[in-house]
């Protein structure tokens, strides 16, 4: 297939070289082409404007920051609805809220593309390796002929729901793993102002009820004040403010994402929002005056 990349980032970068590997035949187009050369991404062909990456392609695949990044690319000026042939399918794979979602795809629509959200979990390796999880909203038929493609991005492809429901699944997907941050981080600093080896506890908990990912992959992180990202935090916290009006829309309690959405208002204040989410931890250890021992050798 022919496929328009728009965001060629840490997640777009590494899944346009997935579908790319596939076999599909990929034009990227992304407001820091820098970012592709950096990566040592030297054969990459990079359209001008968003509207010519679309132009010849059959799908269009969106993977930008947040939802005025998606309304630039989609309505903006040589933006997607700007682009001449508008017969194709365009797959919003970015995170984004479920109302904005909903009425982009509905403006899309209008002008003859057939449209998915479709947001993703599984981070950079699960870019990388093509294992992402990925939720999907919009019409059956739309899903059945984007299913072959989105499989080569992920190992688990679920259809939600209409139009939105991909978002509202990542909103979820958003709040767990960030009341999973915060605990891992308030446990490790727990047990070392309780003079035990935190480091020991993770090593024990991992094979008990309490394992995680989170514990596994953050925890690690946390103990080894590792926080190049991975995901960023001010994107986690972008989230989480997803999630929350999301609860307020619907009438329905969110109150971890709303304590882990102000430790992270908090970490990004720190000058935290570029370092890995699972930075929170500095904030946990700052209340608690103690910082987490690095990894025993
Ligand atoms: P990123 O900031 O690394 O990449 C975004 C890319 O979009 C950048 O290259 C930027 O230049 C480009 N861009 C922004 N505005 C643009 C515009 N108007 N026109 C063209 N290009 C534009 O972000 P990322 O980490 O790749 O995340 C992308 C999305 O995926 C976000 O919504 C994020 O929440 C979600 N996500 C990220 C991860 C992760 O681990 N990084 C995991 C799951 C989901």
């Amino acid at each position: 297939m022919k496929i328009g990349f728009i965001g060629l980032g840490a997640m777009g970068l590494p899944m346009s070289l997935v579908l790319r590997k596939a076999g599909h035949h990929v034009v990227g187009f992304t407001r820091t082409p820098s970012r592709v050369a950096d990566a040592g991404v030297t054969d990459f062909a990079i359209a001008s404007t968003a509207a010519a990456a679309a132009e010849n392609s059959e799908v269009v695949i969106t993977m930008l920051p947040d939802g005025p990044d998606v309304e630039t690319v989609v309505g903006g000026p040589e933006g997607l609805l700007s682009a001449t042939r508008r017969r194709r399918l365009w797959i919003d794979m970015s995170t984004i809220a479920p109302s904005t979602a909903r009425t982009l795809a509905n403006l899309a629509t209008e002008a003859g593309y057939r449209c998915l959200d479709a947001p993703v979990s599984g981070g950079i390796s699960g870019a990388q390796n093509g294992s992402l999880s990925i939720m999907v909203g919009g019409p059956l038929d739309v899903f059945a002929e984007a299913r072959p493609m989105l499989e080569t991005l992920g190992s688990r492809v679920v259809r939600i729901g209409d139009s939105g429901a991909g978002q509202v699944a990542k909103a979820c997907n958003q709040m767990i793993v960030a009341a999973s941050l915060l605990s891992v981080a308030e446990a490790l600093v727990l047990g070392q102002r309780a003079g035990v080896d935190a480091a020991k506890i993770r090593e024990a908990l991992l094979g008990g009820f309490a394992s995680s990912r989170v514990l596994e992959v953050h925890g690690k992180r946390m103990l080894e004040h590792d926080f190049a990202p991975g995901f960023r935090l001010r994107l986690h916290q972008k989230d989480l403010g997803i999630a929350v009006r999301l609860g307020a829309e619907v009438g329905a309690s969110v109150m971890m994402a709303t304590v882990a959405g102000s430790i992270m208002n908090a970490a990004a204040a720190h000058g935290l929002g570029d370092a890995d989410h699972s930075a929170i931890a500095i904030i946990i250890e700052s209340l608690a005056a103690t910082q987490l021992e690095p990894l025993e050798a």
